[in-house]
């Protein structure tokens, strides 16, 4: 460890973080450095012993844990591992938002130490949930592990391309800005994109040297894009991508743009640091000290390896508890030993947000991942939006440049027909751009369908701490 990298660890970062109230930390991170190293059978008894004192702590201070359980005939003691944690019910964004602000909050902690937090969905309902400071500093420790895994070391150079900065420390400008230059952080915003603006970024980052560039997935695919188009080459060795689905596309343009660096994708999401790829880009380590992840398909657990619905427990969280909580993402889990060492299991596959994906009538789902893959043979289309207005009746919205043929706009035809089959109606509208949304994603999938059900929209913007 170099000296700055120690001097950060053992003094700054924990007096600072300590002044601001997230003391928490810098401890629960050395935890988490020493943990991720253990046999999955020991995480699985820290689990249990977790969930053990998180259904105690909920049945005596969360009414409605208190309600159900009694209901239901249900005691704390009879939750002595994982596998009774399916005796407790599947929640969701609407089950937490409509019982908050009270009846669903950890009544042993007094209001003033409660923090409001709410999920960045942009058209549906938000999830609104109480957080405390401690609950934070333990995400943002899970958040800097990941960080770690993909090579950073506190001192060494990082960047964020993102639209909007985070708060600064304790919200206060001039100490947010001590703090980033202390941390050797760059923020770049993705707001402007203007050639001049791109070789400016170019031109910081290569002077910079990060080991780090945090982004969203769509917005430094965007970038990436534009650099190669460009002829722009940078070395950064790990790009962190979060925020919404990264496909094979996306990758590979991004490794093209940063050469010979790697694309490590995190998942995250209402207010939760859940998962991320190591070295081996095999797959993502799951959180599994802080978090249980579940594979539920129609309400039942589904065999190791099969696509289903991500449903998560925090085993830290209390002010608001997400126990069994849909956050209506698809994924698959793989429990085998990765290369690495680590003994977190793994998330295989990440198929998407359930917005990432259409269902038609006929039952077929429509992925981003073919619509993606598509337009990145189609050169003349630069961007495309489509949203699902019924559940047979899709809108795609094109961007595209003058070399747009008649013979793209017969291949696009034909392939759409071929995606949706005879039943279903679909429109191109070509229009000048695609509107990020407010939370400054740009968002290849939108269905009108789900969104009107009030699915998870978007993850909470999950840069953090710094
Ligand atoms: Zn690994």
């Amino acid at each position: 460890m170099n000296p700055y990298t120690r001097l950060l660890r053992t003094a700054v970062l924990p007096i600072g973080s300590l002044l601001a109230g997230y003391g928490d930390v810098m401890p629960y991170l050395r935890g988490l450095e020493s943990s991720q190293w253990w046999p999955m059978d020991q995480i699985r008894e820290l689990q249990n012993a977790k969930l053990r004192r998180l259904i105690h702590h909920v049945y005596t201070n969360v009414p409605f844990y208190r309600q159900w359980m009694d209901a239901h005939c249900l005691h704390p003691n009879d939750f002595q591992s994982v596998e009774d944690l399916p005796r407790l019910p599947i929640v969701d964004k609407h089950v937490l938002t409509s019982n908050y602000p009270d009846f669903i909050r950890d009544q042993s902690i007094p209001q003033k130490r409660l923090v409001h937090a709410a999920s960045s969905g942009s058209t549906a309902e938000r999830l609104h949930y109480w957080t405390t400071k401690s609950q934070k500093a333990r995400k943002w420790a899970g958040l800097f592990r990941w960080w770690e895994m993909v090579g950073y070391e506190f001192g060494k150079p990082y960047a964020t391309f993102q639209l909007a900065p985070n708060q600064g420390l304790r919200d206060v400008p001039i100490l947010g800005q001590l703090e980033w230059s202390l941390l050797r952080h760059r923020w770049l915003s993705a707001q402007e994109m203007t050639n001049e603006v791109l070789a400016h970024y170019v031109d910081l980052l290569a002077k910079d040297q990060p080991v780090l560039l945090r982004s969203y997935a769509a917005t430094v695919y965007y970038l990436a894009r534009r650099m190669n188009e460009e002829g722009y080459r940078l070395h950064i060795p790990a790009i962190l991508t979060t925020g919404e689905t990264l496909t094979e596309h996306m990758r590979e343009t991004i490794e093209q743009a940063f050469a010979p660096g790697r694309v490590f994708n995190e998942y995250g999401g209402d207010g939760m640091q859940i998962a991320c790829e190591c070295q081996q880009h095999q797959g993502m380590h799951i959180n599994a000290e802080t978090h249980i992840v579940e594979i539920i398909r129609d309400g039942q657990p589904v065999a190791e390896g099969e696509l289903g619905e991500i449903v998560l427990t925090n085993l830290e969280a209390t002010a608001v508890p997400f126990i069994r909580y849909n956050i209506k993402d698809v994924g698959s889990l793989d429990s085998s030993p990765c290369a690495c060492g680590r003994g977190l299991p793994r998330l295989a596959h990440l198929e998407g947000r359930l917005t990432d994906m259409f269902v038609t009538p006929d039952g077929h789902w429509l992925t981003v991942h073919q619509f993606t893959a598509f337009f990145a043979k189609v050169t003349s289309v630069k961007a495309f939006q489509v949203i699902q207005r019924q559940v047979d009746d899709i809108l795609i919205k094109l961007v595209v440049d003058d070399s747009f043929s008649d013979a793209d706009h017969q291949r696009v035809l034909d392939t759409f027909r071929g995606y949706m089959g005879p039943n279903n109606h679909f429109t191109l509208e070509f229009v000048g751009d695609i509107l990020l949304t407010p939370s400054g994603k740009r968002r290849f999938f939108i269905s009108e369908v789900i969104e009107s059900t009030g699915a998870t929209l978007d993850a909470e913007d999950a840069t953090g701490a710094v």
